[in-house]
């Protein structure tokens, strides 16, 4: 008798007791174990584009073809609406732009924190002076 063979998992998709547990797809995100039903079900959808997904922003329901991966730079896991991308794009564009401490707007003059002040984004000239001061 396999050490595994009797254990029984619940699909999370369908709540159904199964001895077949199948992992999802990464870009399912979808929780494991699914039962052979839902595994394939899926499978199919996401074959036909027919695959829903919520928008990990607003929670809207929308067909797989209809989202959007956030960029990496986000580092955000899931898939985005159109118009929640878009808004994240813009607030990280935005954040890009102003100094990650006071959050003034920068515009030509902007400067990068060293590696040990351990600060991400970059700094207006005033911060980066207090940083230096401060890290002295
Ligand atoms: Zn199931
Ligand atoms: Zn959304
Ligand atoms: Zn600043």
């Amino acid at each position: 008798m396999g050490l595994f063979s009797k254990k029984s998992a619940i699909c999370t998709v369908c709540s159904k007791e199964t001895k077949h547990k199948h992992k999802p797809k990464k870009e399912w995100n979808m929780q494991y174990p699914l039962c052979a039903d839902c595994y394939m079900n899926t499978m199919s959808q996401y074959y036909h584009g027919t695959f829903k997904q919520k928008c990990v922003k607003c929670g809207t329901e929308k067909k797989i073809t209809d989202l959007w991966e956030p960029r990496w730079q986000w580092d955000m896991e899931g898939l985005l609406c159109k118009s929640c991308f878009d808004s994240k794009e813009v607030d990280f564009n935005a954040k890009k732009e102003s100094c990650s401490i006071c959050g003034a707007k920068m515009n030509f003059f902007r400067y990068n924190p060293k590696s040990e002040w351990k600060i991400e984004g970059q700094l207006c000239r005033k911060c980066w002076d207090l940083q230096k001061e401060m890290h002295r």
